[in-house]
């Protein structure tokens, strides 16, 4: 465990993380990890490196759903798409690609 001292929220959830995994085993079966909307530091419940999430964004009905209502009321109506607030955030783990959780947008 690094004692790095950042003022951002990802050193938090990896120290959250790390009590966790100390008493909990089946950190596979937590519905909600720890994951926000951008890439998270925390430590891999597959290869136990803490690492940096790759974070992939999927399309929601939420996103289909703003498209609709742009392409009704200007010409902007693929900015949903772009927008990561409007998408899934899918987060991985660089080191071995296990899926570790998602941030629901
Ligand atoms: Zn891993």
């Amino acid at each position: 465990m690094t004692n790095i001292k950042k003022p951002y929220a990802g050193v938090q959830i990896e120290a959250d993380i790390g009590n966790e995994l100390s008493s909990i085993t089946t950190i596979f079966a937590n519905p909600n990890p720890l994951v926000g909307p951008e890439s998270t530091q925390l430590r891999c419940p597959q290869c136990k490196c803490t690492v940096r999430t790759n974070v992939k964004y999927n399309s929601t009905p939420k996103t289909h759903l703003a498209c609709t209502l742009l392409a009704w009321t200007c010409c902007c109506c693929c900015l949903p798409y772009c927008m990561n607030s409007c998408r899934n955030a899918n987060h991985f783990c660089p080191m071995c690609d296990t899926f570790i959780g998602t941030y629901p947008s």
